[in-house]
């Protein structure tokens, strides 16, 4: 079997010719969405179907993890459904009509039924549907400290922090390295706010993607013969806002979002 370890591995078995059918803008959106686990192989129609047998993607866990969010988004969905939508709108920051919930997401205004199906003028990835849902559910309605604490600092932060850091730090990161401009894009496409004189960071930005999970994105560049860094700060009310778990989902579901920005530009952030 043949490892495809990079979007020019894959490069190589697709014809280049841009032809869109799989959806993506060009073969090379294609080829790093493949890496990065948001699209399959198979679905490049220009690879003969007998061939794809022959491959296997390095670190390929993108797939599964989409399938397991997916499960737990119909989970979540059937919990909606027995939820007051009504009763929900003021403990968590949103507004009801028309038998819909409508909250706050990164300055944009996302709609909830009764039977959980979203609605937004933005393209939502399902990765920020896991959150959503979730937030309505659990978030206990505890007002901002404005105490910024590192997603280790949360009670089961430590259990999660490895994956937290690869998955949304290191992630984010690379894009930052890649494409400078992200934090312009987030305070523009996003309604982040700039922070001022944040842990001697090179910029910091907060963003809103809940109205009681503020997220603080902070970025070092390299220098002086140092890498650069990326961390994650959440308000310490986090965790009582949302569940652990789904505070990850959130801060990866935004790193997809930031990449998939990052490819629109045309950088490849590997
Ligand atoms: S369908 Fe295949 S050949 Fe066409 S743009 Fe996508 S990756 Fe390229």
């Amino acid at each position: 079997m043949k490892e495809l370890k990079s979007p020019v591995d894959i490069l190589k078995i697709v014809d280049r010719s841009n032809c869109r059918k799989c959806g993506e803008p060009t073969c090379l959106a294609f080829a790093a969405a493949v890496i990065n686990g948001r699209r399959n192989l198979d679905e490049c129609p220009v690879i003969p179907k007998e061939e794809l047998a022959q491959y296997s993607i390095k670190g390929r866990r993108g797939a599964d993890m989409e399938r397991d969010q997916k499960q737990f988004l119909d989970l979540l969905k059937s919990r909606i459904q027995q939820t007051g939508l009504e009763q929900a709108a003021s403990r968590i920051g949103a507004s009801y009509a028309n038998k819909k919930l409508t909250v706050p997401v990164c300055g944009k205004l996302v709609s909830v039924d009764g039977q959980g199906n979203l609605y937004s003028e933005i393209h939502l990835h399902m990765w920020l549907a896991v959150p959503l849902l979730s937030y309505i559910l659990d978030c206990q309605g505890v007002p901002l400290s404005g105490q910024w604490v590192s997603f280790r600092e949360f009670s089961k932060g430590m259990e999660w922090y490895g994956l937290f850091h690869k998955v949304c730090e290191e992630s984010m990161r690379k894009v930052a390295d890649s494409y400078p401009e992200l934090f312009d894009d987030m305070m523009d496409l996003f309604g982040g706010r700039k922070a001022q004189d944040f842990h001697q960071s090179d910029i910091a930005v907060t963003l809103y993607p809940l109205p009681l999970v503020p997220v603080r994105i902070c970025y070092w560049k390299p220098g002086d013969g140092m890498e650069s860094s990326l961390n994650v700060f959440f308000d310490s009310t986090g965790e009582k806002n949302l569940p652990v778990e789904s505070i990850y989902a959130l801060a990866a579901g935004l790193a997809r979002m930031f990449e998939k920005i990052a490819m629109r530009h045309g950088v490849v952030v590997s």
